[in-house]
């Protein structure tokens, strides 16, 4: 099939990076973006940041008008697609119209899961997702307002972070028994629970709201463990479910997510997906879906390479980063390490302390989490690419510098 229109559908980061990957790879054929958002594409991770903290200058922005019009995309917002049908090769917009493709990406992202029981409160209960609701969080997170956060994951503790620096009462309700257990060790969280508290931030865990109801002017949250917090606001952030509404009516395989092969190419070759959307078939293992910022990219990229039928970015252990209470924590490799070593002081004085830790498997570091020294998740990085052996007395030794070591 000659390919002479590419169409991508999520005007987000995997949407906007396989424009430019596309571009950069020589591909000068037609290229369409359909956003259902009113925005030009912009990035999420500042929306919990920056945009709370600093909303005059933070900046968003991935393509700009100018940009987009350089790289001759026809952009079409506020208009999202509403039906696939794979066979014709047709996309069906919101407002009726129909664009035809040759290879089509599905780059459409997620949307937080619900929370029925909170949603009921129908005032003053938010979610974090998009430009729009961190705006409406800018205005909620007013000095002294009581805020509880449901959800202790990584929205939970960087919006507890942004809240308490507005000057709010916080609190977070985790039911599990530490914060952020989806994407991080026990050790690191209990160092964050630790941070969070000795900034007044009162953190919960292994509870939930069993009830929440409007008191006069008031939400009334009752707790599994008997306890009653009172709140002016509520803001969840227990997940996302992924935006699969659109493969699923084309009937493309999807089994939470569209599933995907190492090319990101879905059950039908002329259809791809990437970022929070897709999960990538892995053998016998269940298919894998990582949420972040340089996964999103990265797809991009192998969806653009192979369409372009070019070889695909060399692969590299998962990154990922947050910034909570002025820390800077990155990530990298498998956070289900089977032990976890320290290297430097993680009991510290403040939030400047800097430490590392390695994720040690079999005898080999195939993870590693720097805390406010981002130079040295370089090394952690070759580490875990390189499949290190662990050798506790060297790596652990902070007087030896890992540039040296790996
Ligand atoms: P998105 O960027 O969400 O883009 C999907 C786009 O598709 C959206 O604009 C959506 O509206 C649109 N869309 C959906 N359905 C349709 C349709 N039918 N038609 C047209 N368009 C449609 N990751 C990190 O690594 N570090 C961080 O610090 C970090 N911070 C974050 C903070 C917040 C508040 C959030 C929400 C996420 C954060 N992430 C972070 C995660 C990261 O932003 C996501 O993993 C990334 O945005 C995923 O990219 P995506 O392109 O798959 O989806
Ligand atoms: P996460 O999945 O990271 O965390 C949700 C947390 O809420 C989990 O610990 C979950 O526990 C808990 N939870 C689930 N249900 C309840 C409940 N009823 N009561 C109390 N706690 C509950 O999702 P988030 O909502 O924090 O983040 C949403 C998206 O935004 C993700 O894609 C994330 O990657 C992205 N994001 C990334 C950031 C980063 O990488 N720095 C920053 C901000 C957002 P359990 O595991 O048991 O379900």
């Amino acid at each position: 099939m000659s390919l002479s229109h590419i169409v991508i559908i999520g005007a987000g980061q995997a949407g906007a990076n396989a424009i430019l990957e596309l571009r950069a790879h020589g591909y000068e054929g037609n290229l369409t973006l359909i956003g259902d958002e009113p925005h030009l594409p912009y990035e999420r991770p500042p929306l919990s940041k920056e945009v709370i903290l600093t909303p005059g200058s933070a900046r968003v922005e991935i393509l700009s008008a100018e940009k987009l019009e350089a790289l001759k995309v026809t952009v079409i917002t506020g208009n999202g697609a509403e039906r696939i049908d794979p066979e014709a090769h047709l996309i069906e917009l919101e407002n009726g119209e129909t664009i035809g493709y040759d290879k089509l990406l599905i780059a459409t992202g997620g949307a937080p899961r619900r929370l029925p029981m909170l949603d009921r409160l129908e005032k003053q209960v938010y979610t974090l997702r998009n430009l729009e609701d961190a705006r409406k969080l800018v205005t909620v997170f007013t000095a002294e307002k009581r805020i509880v956060l449901v959800g202790g994951g990584v929205i939970g503790l960087e919006l507890a972070s942004s809240a308490s620096a507005k000057g709010c009462r916080v609190t977070v309700l985790e039911q599990e028994s530490m914060v952020m257990k989806r994407c991080a060790p026990a050790a690191l969280g209990e160092y964050l629970v630790g941070r969070h508290r000795a900034q007044g931030i009162d953190i919960r865990l292994a509870t939930g709201v069993t009830r929440a109801e409007w008191q006069g002017e008031e939400i009334h949250l009752s707790l599994q463990d008997d306890q009653t917090l009172v709140a002016d606001a509520v803001v969840y952030g227990i997940g996302i479910v992924p935006n699969v509404q659109l493969a699923t009516t084309a009937g493309l395989e999807v089994d939470g997510a569209i599933l995907i092969d190492k090319h990101c190419q879905s059950s039908h070759p002329d259809i791809y997906a990437a970022g929070d959307v897709a999960a990538r078939r892995n053998g016998a293992d269940r298919p894998r879906r990582i949420e972040t910022w340089e996964n999103a990219n990265n797809q991009a990229a192998i969806f653009a390479r192979h369409v372009l039928a070019l070889e695909p970015p060399a692969a590299r252990a998962p990154w990922f980063w947050t910034d909570q209470l002025g820390i800077n924590v990155q990530f990298v490799g498998d956070m289900a390490a089977a032990q976890w070593h320290v290297r430097g002081d993680m009991a510290g004085p403040d939030t400047n302390s800097a430490f590392s830790l390695l994720g040690v498997s079999d005898g080999t570091v195939v993870a590693g989490i720097t805390v406010n020294q981002p130079r040295e998740m370089r090394n952690l990085k070759k580490m875990v690419d390189n499949r290190v052996c662990f050798q506790p007395e060297t790596h652990l030794d902070t007087s030896r510098d890992l540039r040296k070591i790996v």
